[in-house]
């Protein structure tokens, strides 16, 4: 299985990683803030990532990391 790994502290909400998601499993962390106060995201369903690492290219901020 693969697994995803969010800095989220890097993250600047412009949740391009959520369009570009095959799989649509990246989501809005609606409980929590960064420090620059951005909502940051997070994979709600882990089993069903592909490990395709599409989030990682497409973030301009090298916040994900696929393991697979
Ligand atoms: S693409 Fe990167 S900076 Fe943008 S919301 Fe996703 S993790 Fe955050
Ligand atoms: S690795 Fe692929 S399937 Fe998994 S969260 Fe990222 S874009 Fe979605």
């Amino acid at each position: 299985m693969a697994k995803v790994v969010f800095r989220e502290e890097r993250c600047k909400g412009c949740y391009l990683c959520m369009d570009v998601c095959p799989k649509k499993i990246i989501v809005v962390a609606e409980d929590r803030m960064n420090a620059k106060g951005f909502r940051p995201v997070e994979v709600l369903k882990m089993d069903e990532c592909l490990g395709c690492a599409m989030c990682a290219t497409m973030c301009p901020d090298c916040v994900i990391e696929v393991f697979k």
